[in-house]
């Protein structure tokens, strides 16, 4: 399994790149926009190669599959580009910006018979993956209910585009298809939603933006198939808020909590009529490491990546449906079928 980097990105940095290196999966080559972006990249990181133009990346030998992190606008084109040129796809979330574009690039993927994985980490969390076991085994009978919380403080160092541009940033488009990702693996189909995003946080930003900002915070209700509900909390302007998952049923409830997050670990607690326990997990893992690795067997013809691009739809889907509920103020269907 061998990678070119498209996107000389934050998350590229400090986490996709130490876990290819984990795994031992080679990195051939970096593009960015920028030719001291991309050789400052290549240099820090040990990459032999950096490009300015994603074609050269795309024509490389070297390279089977490619992980693009750029801002959410370039995910759509440079995912078409790839499987254009025959390379696997690993694409950073949301996967494009509304449904068409994310149709066109699992339609062309599939076409190009060209794996498509979606890098939404939290799925792939060793917590994650045995709540989905417990629930599947009946440990809390139908479920009925699922809450999110998943508000906290936005690292200085990403307070660029995320607080500031309506189009691209903003926890609805950047947290909510995480969410997605998550509840839609556990509970199925999303049917439709009712948002409230608001402008909470009092930013200092480093030039003054002109112009309409995003939101920074957002509560949603998600309605799922078996009228199964989901209340999510998103948000970025609380430092000292607690995150969680919870899953409650008729004959139980999991309490997961320090699990939406980026690093392993977190905890979970299973209440049922016996009394509560604390669910024993022998090894926590590295969600981007379980990623890449599902990926390269994915690539290898055995099972699907851990989130594919049609899963990325999916959670984009809800993304995009609380989006125009808080803008719209009322409830809105979550549309699925395929459009464009
Ligand atoms: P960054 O802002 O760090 O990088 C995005 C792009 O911005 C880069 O590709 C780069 O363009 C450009 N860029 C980077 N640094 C600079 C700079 N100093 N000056 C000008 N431009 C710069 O984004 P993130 O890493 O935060 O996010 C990238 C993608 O990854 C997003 O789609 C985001 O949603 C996703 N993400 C996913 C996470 C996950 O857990 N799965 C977590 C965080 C982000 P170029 O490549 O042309 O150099």
């Amino acid at each position: 399994m061998r990678w070119g980097l498209i996107g000389g990105s934050d998350i590229a940095a400090t986490r996709m790149v130490p876990a290819m290196r984990a795994l031992g999966q080679p990195i051939a080559a970096v593009a960015s926009s920028s030719a001291a972006r991309a050789e400052a990249f290549a240099d820090a990181h040990g990459i032999d190669s950096a490009a300015t133009d994603v074609d050269d990346l795309l024509s490389r030998d070297d390279v089977d599959a490619v992980y693009i992190s750029t801002t959410n606008h370039l995910h759509g084109p440079q995912t078409l580009a790839a499987a254009a040129a025959g390379k696997h796809v690993l694409c950073e979330k949301p996967v494009a910006l509304d449904l068409p574009e994310a149709w066109s690039m699992v339609t062309a993927c599939d076409r190009a018979g060209v794996v498509f994985g979606v890098n939404h980490h939290l799925p792939s969390h060793t917590t994650h993956t045995e709540i989905r076991r417990l629930v599947s085994a009946g440990a809390i009978g139908v479920p009925k209910s699922v809450r999110v919380f998943f508000a906290f403080e936005l690292a200085p160092r990403l307070r660029g585009w995320r607080l500031t541009d309506p189009d691209l940033g903003g926890p609805v488009l950047d947290l909510m298809p995480h969410v997605g990702s998550v509840v839609n693996k556990l509970i199925g189909t999303p049917l439709g939603t009712a948002a409230m995003p608001v402008r909470q946080g009092s930013w200092d930003l480093p030039a003054d933006p002109a112009g309409a900002l995003p939101e920074d915070a957002c509560m949603a209700a998600i309605r799922y198939e078996g009228e199964v509900l989901c209340q999510v909390d998103i948000g970025w302007s609380v430092p000292f808020a607690r995150n969680g998952l919870e899953v409650h049923g008729t004959d139980g409830s999991l309490v997961a909590r320090n699990v939406m997050r980026a690093d392993p670990g977190g905890s979970v607690q299973l209440i049922a009529a016996s009394g509560e326990r604390e669910v024993a997990i022998a090894r926590h893992r590295d969600a981007y490491e379980v990623t890449l690795e599902t990926f390269a067997r994915s690539v290898a013809g055995d099972g699907p990546p851990a989130i594919s691009g049609l899963e990325g739809l999916r959670a984009l889907a809800v993304a995009l449906a609380v989006r125009e509920s808080g803008q719209q103020r009322r409830a809105v269907t979550i549309g699925l079928d395929p459009v464009g």
